[in-house]
């Protein structure tokens, strides 16, 4: 709306799925802005779309889009951080009270008629290591007071006294592992976060624990988790996002200790409806010559072509 409302043509997708290169290339060849979901946003696309200004994720994660080859290109990257992290924090407890009291295998055993308990781990007063104390993160230990819980924080960019303020105790990943009931995580997808979970940290963890992934799939070596999950190293796992979405195999999707969800953290009325607004003014900012403040790649800003862009709205 707010696009439109400032002279925008606006070219909508059908599709609610990533776009490969190929549909994004022919719908956008024309376009300079792109609003992009969780669609790959490669060297090859950037260099195709030849007016384009802007590329405005819908989200906060932005490891889909090739950050150098836009900046290299004078193009921002936007993201709408803020906008999400309230309803993430929210499917975490979701899935850590579902994944602990067993309540999806429950419901579907009274759904054919069955009248049966499963056990359940108790969640109040328990151990909670949150890796990752950004917005979510931090949204996440809030609900966790309400618990009663026990807090561990691994973040080593986040000063001690932010964790200790939201009343969480800052430890090595190492203790936070051994030490945790339940373990969620909150970082972004970096090179230095590939597979930050893997066959050493799933050793290092209660065999009694569980394993929450809202983030990135690729934080986890999901070789290595169904490989724990199988043979009694880890008592269960909920995952919101996957190495691959949708999964190419069915190795973690069988075990009956795994919850997995189609990547539905932010898909809240509440979210979107912040996303879409963020998204479209970032777009809006960026087309007018300004620099929209949500920018990762501020950087961008030295750059000829955008001092160009710029220079060309001024003159108008
Ligand atoms: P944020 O930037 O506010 O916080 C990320 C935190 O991770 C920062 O505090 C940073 O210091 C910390 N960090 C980075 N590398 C680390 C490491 N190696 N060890 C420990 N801490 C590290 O981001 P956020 O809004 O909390 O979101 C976190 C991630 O959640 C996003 O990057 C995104 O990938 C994911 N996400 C998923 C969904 C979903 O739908 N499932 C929705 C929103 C965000």
């Amino acid at each position: 709306m707010l696009l439109e409302k400032e002279g925008c043509l606006v070219i909508r997708s059908a599709w609610d799925r990533p776009h490969s290169a190929r549909e994004i290339i022919a719908a956008g060849a024309e376009a300079e802005a792109l609003i992009v979901g969780n669609d790959t946003v490669s060297a090859e696309v950037i260099a195709a779309l030849p007016r384009l200004k802007v590329i405005s994720r819908y989200g906060v994660g932005y490891d889909n889009v090739d950050l150098a080859a836009a900046t290299a290109r004078g193009i921002p990257v936007t993201n709408t951080p803020g906008t999400n992290d309230e309803s993430v924090a929210d499917l975490v407890f979701g899935l850590l009270l579902a994944l602990a009291r067993q309540i999806p295998a429950v419901a579907a055993l009274t759904r054919q008629g069955r009248w049966e308990r499963l056990p359940g781990t108790q969640v109040y007063g328990k151990t909670l290591g949150i890796i990752g104390f950004g917005r979510i993160g931090r949204g996440v230990a809030r609900r966790a007071a309400g618990f009663s819980m026990r807090v561990l924080v691994d973040d080593p960019y986040v000063d001690a006294v932010v964790a200790e303020g939201l009343g969480a105790s800052p430890v090595t990943r190492e203790e936070l592992l051994a030490a945790s009931d339940f373990v969620t995580l909150h970082v972004p997808f970096t090179k230095e976060n590939v597979n930050l979970i893997g066959r050493a940290e799933l050793a290092l963890m209660k065999p009694a624990a569980l394993l929450i992934n809202t983030a990135r799939g690729g934080l986890v070596d999901e070789k290595a988790l169904a490989e724990a999950l199988k043979n009694g190293r880890l008592a269960g796992a909920a995952l919101d996002v996957l190495e691959h979405e949708p999964p190419q195999s069915r190795e973690l999707l069988d075990l009956d200790n795994v919850l997995i969800t189609a990547h539905i953290g932010g898909f809240t009325r509440e979210a979107t409806a912040a996303m879409s607004g963020l998204a479209a003014r970032n777009v809006v900012e960026a087309l007018s010559g300004r620099e929209p403040e949500h920018t990762v790649n501020p950087q961008v800003f030295a750059t000829h072509r955008w001092r160009q862009w710029v220079k060309s709205k001024e003159v108008r």
